[in-house]
């Protein structure tokens, strides 16, 4: 198997020119061999956990290769290893999904039964994952040379941690790299020079995180060369917080002094390195900032930059149009492609558009299979989403090396921490091929009809949701003729919005105040990732619900016929994105109201923290 680039060239010795060789080296390799680099994956990760209770449940017995494997084993979601997974939380340490023991499980942002999965890890995945990252600067660097002159200004922030009841600890993926050696005590290398120093990205409080992140930013503005977030939510969230605080981090440039409300010691001391007075620097900032138009401020202000580095593909394609505007339309660049259950691959191609995206999976990071999809007009099938899947349907999955050209497939992951042939979630298309190996586009995930931030509403969340909340109108004698929902991104942060049209049997009018528990109730009873986006990260805006006139939605299938719907076939959509459609509904809202106050969230599980 080729060897993945190894980092351990003293920063004396550094050599960037052969360590950028040694990483794209490595990529040719396990594209060129992507089968047999596969083959050996798999056959190691079988080898490896021959006598774990779930292979052996199923009739494994210790065989290793693709064809047993594929006839022996089924193709699962997380519902059908969570009696295993809640095992290990409670506190069974046996062999069940990993001969290695499992160091912590990673929080995803896909929920099941209203809280975050659990997925498992081991101590040896950070390699993994430390590998593909060390992947993306050399792949950069082919096409913007000299990145390794500046920084990088990058928002990244840590998430709240809860502890399982057998002890295990559960946080987001990036948590547990940020808080990881092999981030916090990383070689010198000129591509991880970032201008946030380790300490403000890792205070969990996100007011100090975010405020010293974009301080120190600011104090190197010259030297900044490319900026970015995870998604591009979190990057334009950032903006939106320097539109509300630049006063106060001018006067803090402007002095040399940090604000009191920042109070964590190492994030005050690690500020106090890089904070000198420097009037000069705060008239520049009040100058740009103080103008009217913030069209085009991070290049006003960093104008050093060659690109924005975000995620813009998937759900975060809606803010595109608002990352160009105040990037002045500077490069959109989505790295890489990754999950709490495993990293997958990269984009090869970064600075292509984000319409045309496309990432190669890496063999080594776990064995993959593609189960091929079927899309009705762009929808996909959802029924055969949910269900499981028939024995013929378990043998149709394709591997790495067989997808082919223009189709679409669901992923379907084996990695070395314990899931096998488990479905991500994730809806792929080729595009091409890098030698041997498959470059996907993105496409969608599967059943999201809402997202924000890292939230992803299903339509049977939101139909529970606002089932919950209809219990508030029964006094008033009304009831819901028809409901859609849209994801207004038009304040930032975004927030869901309700089109409810009301069938009022009733002739007490029913109060604002009824509208408004309305909206709290669909909050609490939406999953956790939406309601942490709410509480904690600050991320998703106050719910809305739209009245809209009697009649409305007699319109919209009137609008969807004209568009060539079918009459018979027609049932409203529960989740509205298409403008002209967007603008129907909002010309006849008779009234709208907003959640007037957080929902509940604590971080952990609900049965955890009642124990
Ligand atoms: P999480 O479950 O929180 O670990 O999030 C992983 C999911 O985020 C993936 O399965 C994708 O649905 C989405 N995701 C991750 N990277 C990308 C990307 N580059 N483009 C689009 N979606 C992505």
């Amino acid at each position: 198997m080729p060897e993945a680039p190894k980092n351990t060239l003293k920063p004396t010795e550094y050599n960037l020119a052969e360590k950028n060789k040694e990483a794209l080296q490595f990529i040719e390799d396990v594209t060129t061999h992507a089968d047999d680099v596969q083959k050996r994956v798999l056959s190691e990760i079988l080898s490896r956990n021959a006598h774990v209770e779930y292979l052996q449940k199923h009739g494994l017995n210790g065989h290793t290769d693709r064809e047993t494997f594929k006839k022996t084993m089924p193709v699962i979601t997380y519902e059908h290893i969570q009696p295993e997974i809640s095992r290990i939380a409670n506190g069974d340490k046996s062999p069940i999904l990993s001969s290695q023991p499992i160091s912590e499980f990673l929080t995803s942002s896909g929920t099941s039964g209203g809280e975050r999965k659990l997925m498992p890890t081991i101590e040896e995945e950070l390699d993994r994952r430390s590998l593909l990252y060390s992947l993306l600067m050399p792949v950069m660097n082919q096409f913007v040379p000299g990145l390794d002159k500046g920084k990088g200004m990058y928002f990244l922030f840590i998430k709240a941690e809860a502890k399982t009841p057998g002890g295990l600890v559960a946080r987001p993926v990036l948590t547990s790299y940020y808080k990881s050696t092999h981030f916090k005590d990383r070689p010198y290398d000129p591509y991880t020079n970032y201008t946030s120093p380790n300490e403000t990205i890792l205070c969990p409080d996100s007011y100090q995180s975010m405020y010293s992140q974009l301080l120190c930013g600011l104090c190197l503005h010259k030297e900044v060369l490319r900026v970015g977030a995870v998604f591009a939510s979190g990057f334009i969230r950032a903006i939106k917080f320097l539109e509300k605080h630049w006063s106060i981090l001018c006067h803090d440039i402007r002095t040399g002094t940090l604000d009191p409300r920042i109070t964590d010691p190492s994030v005050r001391e690690a500020v106090m390195k890089i904070l000198k007075p420097d009037p000069e620097l705060a008239d520049f900032i009040e100058g740009e900032c103080g103008k009217e138009s913030w069209q085009g401020i991070i290049p006003r202000l960093w104008p050093n930059t060659k690109y924005v580095d975000v995620i813009v593909t998937g759900t975060m394609s809606q803010y595109i149009p608002t990352l160009d505007y105040y990037s002045n339309a500077l490069p959109l660049v989505c790295t890489m492609y990754a999950s709490s259950e495993c990293y997958f691959g990269l984009n090869l191609n970064p600075l292509y558009k984000p319409s045309e995206v496309a990432y190669t999976l890496i063999p080594t990071m776990a064995y993959f299979e593609f189960l091929p999809v079927q899309r009705n007009n762009g929808v996909t099938n959802s029924i055969n989403v949910a269900k499981s899947l028939n024995e013929k349907e378990q043998q149709e999955l394709v591997d790495l090396a067989d997808v082919k050209l223009g189709r679409e497939y669901e992923l379907v992951v084996t990695t070395y921490a314990g899931l096998y042939r488990y479905r991500v979630g994730d809806v792929l298309r080729v595009a091409g091929f890098k030698n041997n190996a498959p470059q996907f586009n993105f496409v969608c995930r599967k059943n999201v009809c809402l997202s924000i931030d890292s939230d992803k509403t299903d339509e049977v969340e939101l139909q529970n949701a606002v089932k919950n909340a209809l219990a508030h109108l029964v006094p008033f004698d009304a009831n819901l003729a028809e409901y859609t929902s849209y994801a207004d991104l038009s304040t930032i942060p975004g927030h869901y919005v309700l089109y409810w049209e009301l069938s009022l049997k009733g002739s007490t009018p029913i109060p604002p105040s009824v509208f408004e528990d309305c909206c709290l109730a669909i909050e609490e009873s939406l999953n956790s990732v939406y309601r942490q986006g709410r509480v904690s990260d600050k991320s998703i805006g106050p719910l809305e619900i739209k009245i809209v006139e009697n009649g409305t939605f007699d319109k919209l299938m009137d609008y969807a016929i004209s568009l060539g719907a079918s009459i018979n076939q027609y049932k409203t959509p529960r989740c509205v994105k298409f403008a002209p459609i967007v603008e129907l509904l909002n010309s006849r809202v008779v009234s709208s109201y907003f959640s007037p106050k957080c929902p509940k969230w604590v971080p952990g599980h609900k049965q955890w923290v009642q124990q």
